[in-house]
């Protein structure tokens, strides 16, 4: 790696702390915010500041925050630059420099500093927003083909429902600069790269949605760290960073496999467990224990889908008994390993991260083999049925759907073992099934709407009895993806 990871951490926070912002540590992934299920941005701990409902302590300042993003846990391993855990980078100004500095310098930093050739950088801007074209364009120089006006959706950003929040803009890296100018779309994955957004903090949205102007104006910042140094690194995408591959090439060592020579699938697989882990530790840093409801839930299905998918990959003990069996720890000890510069506290705290996992784990796996000799013997009675009344053996759809709902089996797991044995599955059966659960979490959802966004879901009362199924089967489909 041409640059560590902690090293590009240290030169932001460096450059912002030599243009007079003080450097202060991380919040919690657990904010002091009830609007707000988990850190999602390094503002978050500064919203009563922009809010004006507490007084600054100073007038700028730069962090590093670890965040958690569930609404993009069904882009991990698909794009290349998705996580549920990252850690954003960021430069805040309350009511202090405004539009014009937050430019400069963020194109000084991304040029001098991190040396990204300007000809690669991209720029968006919120579409009504002269003033940050005029000084992208007339001020730093980024010829008017690579600056795009984006609409409300891409670019004014909002922390959530209600809250402070401005339009913004973002800056993207090309990797194919031979594609050219024309229909360059930003959103191009393949091509381009977001990774440093500047917010220009002016409004508080209120309840029924309006906007009102903030005492003053603010700045707020945020950069990738996973994807400024996929970039800086040269690898094709942000799993294999310093940051994160450590994590993944534990996972390939526990499955006998090689990243490099493995299938895209398995890839993928490597890469949701490299990305889950480091959320999984933080998480249970902060406080979050794996539970049926609100955090404890995101928790929960983070560390059940890495159960799930290490059991694809082979990875399972030796086979003598569930004690064997516990391999998130083993996997948590790398993430505590690269801890020190994201969270000095994590190290501490082993001894309870490795227990709370292991515990979990083994909750886990003993509901994963009961359910696997009930699909033993659904299969069998199966076969002994059409054996009696002629036809052709098939599994019951409500089966089907108590495998995956209580006992988290996919689909496509229980498709395979039936398969094996010349068994078909009932699949309308199982999709009314589906439809029914729907319907009631549905119902869930619009009792409690405490959270923003995407959490809502998460933030729902899950039923009393084991519930593993809906990321069961996304995971699943994310290892076929
Ligand atoms: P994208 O469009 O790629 O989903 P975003 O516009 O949702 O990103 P912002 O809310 O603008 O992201 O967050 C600021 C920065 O944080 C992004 O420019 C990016 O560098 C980083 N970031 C956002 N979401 C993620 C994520 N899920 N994983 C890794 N980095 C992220
Ligand atoms: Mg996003
Ligand atoms: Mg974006
Ligand atoms: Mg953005």
């Amino acid at each position: 790696y041409p640059i560590s990871g902690d090293d590009i951490r240290t030169c932001f926070l460096n450059f912002y702390a030599s243009r007079g912002h003080k450097i202060l540590p991380s919040a919690s992934l657990v904010p002091d915010d009830p609007t707000v299920l988990l850190t999602i941005a390094g503002m978050l701990q500064f919203k009563p500041i922009f809010l004006g409902k507490e007084p600054r302590s100073v007038p700028c300042a730069t962090t590093s925050q670890r965040c958690i993003r569930t609404n993009d846990i069904e882009n991990v391993g698909r794009t290349t630059r998705h996580h549920t855990f990252f850690e954003m980078l960021g430069n805040f100004s309350f009511g202090d420099y405004f539009k014009k500095e937050a430019i400069l310098w963020s194109w000084e930093l991304t040029t001098k500093e991190y040396k990204l050739p300007p000809e690669r950088l991209w720029i968006s801007i919120f579409d009504k927003d002269d003033e940050a074209f005029s000084i992208w364009h007339d001020d730093v120089g980024v010829p008017k083909e690579r600056i795009k006006r984006m609409g409300e959706d891409d670019n004014f950003w909002t922390s959530g429902v209600t809250g402070p929040c401005g339009p913004c803009s973002e800056i993207y890296y090309d990797f194919h600069p031979d594609r050219g100018h024309a229909n360059a779309d930003l959103g191009d994955d393949s091509r381009f790269i977001e990774f440093y957004n500047l917010v220009f903090m002016q409004y508080n949205k209120k309840e029924d949605g309006s906007l009102e102007l903030l005492k003053q104006k603010n700045i707020d910042t945020g950069m990738g760290l996973e994807r400024m140094a996929r970039i800086l690194q040269q690898v094709p995408n942000n799993y294999e960073t310093d940051l994160i591959f450590p994590i993944i090439q534990k996972a390939a060592s526990l499955a006998k496999v090689s990243y490099a020579k493995a299938d895209d699938s398995t890839k993928t697989n490597l890469k949701v467990i490299g990305d889950h882990m480091r959320a999984i530790v933080y998480l249970i840093k902060d406080g979050v224990l794996p539970s049926n409801i609100g955090r404890g839930y995101v928790a929960r299905r983070l560390i059940r889908r890495v159960v799930r998918i290490g059991r694809l990959l082979g990875i399972k003990g030796n086979g003598e008994g569930i004690q064997e069996c516990a391999f998130v720890p083993e996997l948590a000890k790398t993430v505590i390993e690269l801890s020190d510069q994201i969270d000095p506290d994590v190290k501490g705290r082993t001894n309870h991260i490795l227990e709370e996992l292991k515990r979990e784990e083994l909750r886990f796996v003993q509901t994963l083999e009961r359910g696997e000799k009930l699909l033993d013997q659904f299969l069998s009675n199966a076969l002994l049925s059409s054996r009696a009344n002629g036809g052709k053996p098939c599994l019951d759809g409500k089966d089907v759907f108590l495998l995956y709902d209580t006992y988290g089996f996919p689909v496509e797991i229980t498709t395979e073992a039936a398969e094996e044995r010349g068994v078909s599955l009932d699949m309308n059966g199982f999709d009314i099934e589906m439809e029914n659960q729907r319907r009631q979490s549905q119902a869930a959802h619009s009792a409690v709407k405490l959270m923003v966004g995407n959490e809502v879901e998460l933030a729902q009362c899950v039923p009393d009895t084991e519930f593993l199924g809906y990321d069961m089967l996304s995971a699943y489909a994310t290892v076929k993806g």
